[in-house]
């Protein structure tokens, strides 16, 4: 029996070259494993035979010596990316049939590269959400649980069942998508690694689309490292996406340098917000002196439109996701509700298939774009937006990155916030000035709190300053120490 939970992509890379396992041990221990945590709802579908028949060629090529970069990894994509053949759901009743004839282009750069699919994580409808339970496949639960408190905690989202499965060592890393912080606060919530690229950085081709000029892709990983070795595959130019960017893919792995002598941190007073957990404070404060430990330059610096930036967030992304969510019609694509009258069929087509977020968010956003409100909401929100983004870009004149926490709380309960959707949209208070102004993040578990729940630090960098993010990264992850994995309390003893 090979003992994955200890085992992190790096070490089953090693593991699968050396032949201390083959693909198709690891893939099956793998596939047992995600058997025994139906209660985690980690998955919307497991793919077992395609799993099996990926490992067996990943062996034969091990055998053969004719390894790609990857060869044998399993994998698990967030259920936003479409593959081909393999139903694509996005979360969503009005796709739960949808089995897509074309395959995501970050998806077919991993298969490419010789990883293999075990299956596709539940998420937040349409990408929606801050804790997974706008799913209409049902919520997926968090691994950790508070001490001496059973209640089942979200794992965050929307990309919540990506967090899960790394953090209940279903998958050694997964995909997902971040359009406010939806790799970042799921990662802050479970203990796992979560890297959002630079927007162009990856591409956005067969991905379904919510906010386009927001939407950004990134691994869930255990380990800083990991997350290099999964986005250096993910990455690169794509022409089906006009806004890829044409630029190499540095080699993040060996480009990670943990000498961070004379480099300048930025602390944002902006983000010492209302509703800071106490333990975050002094977890952010615990982050600091790590990095001047280690020889870095601490700086305050003001990002004075911070609190600006959730409002405008929730002005342009329900813009753009009224408009990409236009195509589902119950004619082109998705499940339709038959009428005779064609316009009836529309109308409730479209009320069956979304759920009550998506059609809120729908709602908003024909509001701020319909002709008389169009200059007050939307494009006041593009200029805040420019704003946001011109904080940055001055804070980078003087820093090399910024440190924030990811999250203001931990976990929450299951429900907790589920009724009251603003208090949920304050969930992406830290994360969301990231995606206004394209820039890369990643979100590092960084301790735990009095609870025993995982706390993560954020570092924002330049725009294509994936790199120095590793680097600040590892030297966090080395300073924290190891960093545990939760209890296993939904294997049945
Ligand atoms: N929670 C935010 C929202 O609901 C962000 C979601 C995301 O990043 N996909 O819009």
């Amino acid at each position: 029996m090979i003992d994955i939970k200890n085992l992190n992509l790096k070490q089953i890379r090693d593991g699968l070259q050396n032949k201390s396992f083959k693909a198709i041990e690891l893939t099956e221990t793998y596939l047992n494993e995600i058997d025994k945590a139906k209660a985690l709802n980690a998955f919307i579908t497991v793919t077992p035979d395609k799993a099996i028949s990926m490992a067996k060629e990943s062996d034969n090529r091990i055998s053969k010596n004719e390894s790609r970069n990857l060869e044998g990894i399993p994998l698990s994509i967030k259920d936003l990316y479409c593959t081909k053949n393999v139903r694509t759901t996005a979360g969503s009743k009005i796709l739960k049939n949808f089995i897509p004839t074309y395959e995501s282009t970050i998806t077919n750069n991993l298969w490419s590269d010789g990883c293999v699919m075990l299956g596709k994580l539940n998420n937040d409808e349409f990408a929606m959400g801050s804790s997974n339970e706008t799913s209409y496949f049902g919520p997926s639960i968090n691994p950790w649980k508070r001490k001496n408190d059973d209640m089942p905690l979200v794992p965050g989202g929307s990309s919540g069942g990506s967090a899960v499965a790394v953090s209940g060592s279903l998958s050694a890393a997964t995909t997902a998508t971040d359009t406010g912080g939806s790799i970042r606060q799921p990662a802050s919530f479970t203990g796992t690694v979560g890297m959002k690229a630079t927007y162009g950085r990856c591409s956005r081709w067969g991905v379904v689309a919510f906010a386009s000029s927001l939407d950004q892709a990134g691994p869930i990983t255990k380990t800083v490292v990991d997350s290099a070795i999964m986005l250096k595959s993910m990455a690169g130019y794509d022409v089906k996406d006009s806004t890829s960017i044409d630029l190499s893919v540095p080699d993040y792995e060996t480009n990670i340098n943990k000498n961070i002598k004379g480099k300048r941190i930025g602390i944002p007073g902006e983000y010492k917000i209302k509703g800071l957990d106490a333990d975050i404070e002094k977890n952010w404060e615990d982050g600091i002196s790590w990095l001047k430990s280690e020889g870095a330059e601490i700086i305050d610096i003001s990002l004075p439109h911070t609190k600006y930036a959730l409002p405008a967030y929730y002005i342009i992304a329900p813009a753009e996701a009224s408009s990409n969510l236009a195509r589902y019609d119950g004619v082109r694509y998705g499940e339709r509700v038959h009428r005779k009258d064609l316009d009836e069929m529309y109308s409730d087509s479209r009320s069956d298939g979304f759920g009550e977020e998506v059609r809120r968010r729908i709602l908003m956003g024909t509001y701020v774009l319909s002709a008389g409100y169009y200059d007050a909401y939307y494009l006041k929100a593009q200029k805040t937006r420019k704003l946001i983004s011109n904080d940055f870009d001055n804070a980078f004149n003087t820093v090399d990155a910024i440190m924030t926490p990811t999250t203001p709380t931990t976990a929450f309960n299951i429900g907790k916030k589920f009724d009251d959707p603003v208090t949920m949209y304050l969930n992406d208070m830290l994360t969301v000035p990231v995606n206004m102004a394209g820039l890369p993040a990643i979100s590092i578990p960084s301790g735990l709190d009095k609870d025993g729940l995982p706390m993560g630090l954020q570092l924002i960098g330049k725009r294509f300053g994936e790199d120095d993010l590793f680097s600040i990264g590892s030297v966090i992850e080395d300073c924290r120490g190891t960093f545990p994995n939760p209890a296993q309390w939904w294997i049945e003893k």
